[in-house]
């Protein structure tokens, strides 16, 4: 009779400490539903807020420090000199691009050669391997070695004499 009592008292505790197992597992689990929950709302949250930048306006040497506030579409620009800072930041924030300065090899050397005007950032090295695809003969201070790079309607023009 003893012994029956003993197994059955073994048999309940197996039972409750399972049952206080599922109850642990449970509750981490809910705990891990919420953080990530709470995640998710944050980067939703992120999204929404405004973002801050600084960056220098290159537009002229006196080199203002800007402050770029964006907020989905409007972008706030301080600390500018003058207007062209607005210019420029608002570009940076939104299509960044840059003067691309190279060289072109000819029979008599390599020159030196610039775009005409700024491209986007992110076709800068397509636009040197388009100059380092070509041999030239003979070109001239002004010359136009290739018109309307990669379709941005930028010419690349020599910047050095033979
Ligand atoms: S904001 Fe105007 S003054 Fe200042 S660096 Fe740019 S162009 Fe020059």
């Amino acid at each position: 009779m003893a012994i029956k009592q003993t197994k059955t008292t073994e048999k309940n505790q197996k039972t409750q400490t399972q049952k206080l197992k599922v109850e642990k597992s449970l509750s981490q689990r809910k705990e891990i539903k919420k953080v990530s929950a709470q995640s998710a709302k944050n980067n939703v949250t992120n999204k929404t807020t405004t973002q801050t930048r600084h960056m220098i306006c290159i537009m002229c040497p006196m080199g203002c420090s800007l402050t770029v506030k964006v907020d989905g579409e409007n972008v706030e620009v301080t600390g500018n000199g003058c207007n062209r800072g607005v210019v420029f930041a608002k570009e940076e924030v939104t299509c960044p691009k840059r003067i691309v300065t190279t060289s072109v090899k000819t029979e008599h050397g390599v020159r030196s050669c610039k775009t005409t005007a700024p491209i986007p950032k992110n076709l800068i090295f397509d636009c040197v391997k388009e100059v380092e695809k070509l041999r030239l003969k003979d070109v001239k201070y002004g010359d136009i070695i290739i018109k309307n790079v990669l379709g941005t309607g930028v010419d690349v023009v020599v910047t050095a004499n033979c």
